[in-house]
């Protein structure tokens, strides 16, 4: 029995939603001052910089996906881990109904919430032993946007744009530079990659993972790989690919190589991609009262230094920008060109991929005709009989790609927002019905909670909150045009732009 063992869970996993640590704000600030202001990355850039400021002083998450939480525990020798193990579970149904964390361990066959993220697996939790008398916790939210961009390579490889990759350390760097091209804005770039040379399937990713606990300024201890990080930071951001994969100077705030023993017959290289939220934070607990002695990551007791000076806003506008009431009509929409930006107002629907899934057999539970339909899987929290946005950027929108063509032409959608582009069947799509993809800024859920003035219904809450169809009043949601009606897209020429360049560094 440790008394304040679970309190300090509590506040770990709270600040580490809410509370961006001081390396990832540097090199963000950096970032910021790299993008041309007016640009679309540069734009996308200062709403981040914004949320970030308005997470920290609300204690709300900074982004609405609070990922799988992954603890690292270490522990004196004797310490009991099944205690410990059960207390941390509670702290993080508790950080849950707190609305700190997003429910979102579901199911894997039935896609059922457990509620509380609690369930098979969930959350991570791996136990040390050290020969020290305290505890050290730390704990890292990476959300599934950023997950489902990880990639594993078997070398040797021939990879697009880059030829082969051999078992080298030259090979190393063309894997993860084609890492980096691929997840293109899907991962809400700017990222940091950890990596891991060697081990097994397995071990390559989880040693990949663990990278991401370093910090993103310190110096790699093998120099081998100090030099490979280096040589891949000095390179990494002439692709082009840029924040949210709209294009610009900056697509990787950090790399993080290291390396394992593996076997003979296999060469892996395993890239764990997290997106510019990278949240992770650590504790050094007393072991006798649990109470936190040291936090790990921060500038000793200092309060995190803002983004912006107090007042500031990061989204400026130009005065150019379009005004779109919903329901929207066809010819607005066609009007639309990739590169506008558009500020929403009216009635929008969230819908991710229990709801696009449930459309393809099932008319939609409300009139969608003219309808703005958003990627989003908010953060949300009952009070009384009023529910409260708590977090609400966008979400993934590829993943949608095999529907949403059809719910498009089937029910009259006039514009679907999400983050990172979709793909050429939805573009024809576009085309075909006259409708736009307005891309938000991913993972700016406290920027765009406060464009909600409030909610006025929700459809199809057995599939839980984060996947539920919620009826959200906005006011001046901003989003580019990112896709139109005219079958244009800038996913697609960035991603061709970005493509060619990586072929230049092929030799570099
Ligand atoms: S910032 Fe983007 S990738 Fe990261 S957790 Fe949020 S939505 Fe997912």
């Amino acid at each position: 029995m440790i008394p304040a063992f679970f309190d300090s869970i509590v506040a770990l996993i709270t600040r580490t939603s809410v509370d961006l640590p001081p390396d990832v704000r540097r090199a963000m600030s950096q970032a910021l001052g790299q993008e041309v202001p007016t640009s679309s990355g540069g734009q996308a850039l200062a709403i981040i910089a914004e949320n970030i400021d308005q997470a920290a002083e609300g204690e709300a998450p900074i982004c609405q996906d609070t990922g799988m939480p992954t603890f690292e525990v270490k522990v004196p020798v004797g310490a009991n881990q099944i205690w410990m193990k059960a207390r941390i579970r509670e702290a993080v149904a508790e950080a849950t109904r707190r609305g700190k964390l997003r429910p979102n361990s579901v199911d894997s066959i039935t896609g059922k919430n457990s509620g509380d993220n609690l369930g098979p697996g969930t959350p991570i939790v791996h136990f040390e032993q050290w020969e020290r008398d305290d505890i050290e916790v730390k704990l890292i939210l990476k959300g599934g946007g950023c997950e489902n961009t990880n990639a594993q390579y078997a070398l040797p490889v021939e990879l697009a744009h880059l030829g082969r990759a051999d078992r080298s350390l030259e090979g190393v760097r063309k894997c993860i530079l084609h890492a980096v091209w691929q997840a293109q804005g899907k991962g809400c770039s700017p990222g940091a990659v950890g990596v891991c040379i060697g081990g097994d399937r397995t071990s390559g990713y989880l040693h990949a993972k663990e990278q991401l606990f370093r910090t993103l300024d310190d110096t790699n201890p093998d120099e081998r790989l100090a030099a490979l990080e280096a040589q891949v930071m000095s390179t990494v951001n002439t692709l082009g690919v840029g924040p949210m994969g709209f294009g610009g100077n900056v697509s990787l705030i950090g790399c993080k190589i290291g390396v394992q023993n593996r076997l003979p017959a296999s060469f892996f290289v395993s890239v764990a991609y997290d997106c510019w939220a990278f949240r992770r934070l650590g504790v050094v607990l007393d072991a006798t009262s649990g109470a936190i002695t040291q936090w790990l990551y921060r500038d000793g007791d200092a309060p995190s230094q803002r983004m912006f000076e107090p007042g500031t806003v990061g989204f400026v506008r130009s005065g150019h920008e379009r005004v779109l009431r919903t329901p929207l009509d066809e010819a607005t929409v066609r009007e639309l060109k990739v590169g506008d930006v558009v500020l929403v107002s009216g009635r929008m629907y969230t819908g991710r991929d229990a709801v696009h899934h449930h459309l393809m057999s099932h008319e939609p539970p409300v009139d969608l005709r003219g309808g703005v339909l958003y990627h989003c899987g908010p953060v949300m929290l009952k009070d009384g009989e009023t529910w409260k946005v708590v977090a609400a950027g966008p979400t993934t929108s590829i993943r949608e790609e095999p529907y949403q063509a059809d719910v498009i032409g089937r029910y009259g959608v006039r514009a679907v927002i999400g983050k990172g582009g979709m793909g050429a069947k939805t573009l024809a799509a576009l085309k075909q019905h006259g409708a736009v993809y307005l891309n938000a800024i991913g993972g700016a859920a406290q920027f765009y909670a406060r464009t909600v003035d409030r909610v006025e219904g929700v459809s199809l809450m057995e599939f839980g909150v984060p996947e539920a169809m919620w009826h959200l009043a906005v006011t001046e949601f901003p989003a580019i045009v990112t896709m139109d009606a005219h079958g244009n897209s800038l996913h697609k020429d960035v991603e061709a732009a970005s493509g060619e360049r990586l072929g230049q560094l092929a030799a570099v």
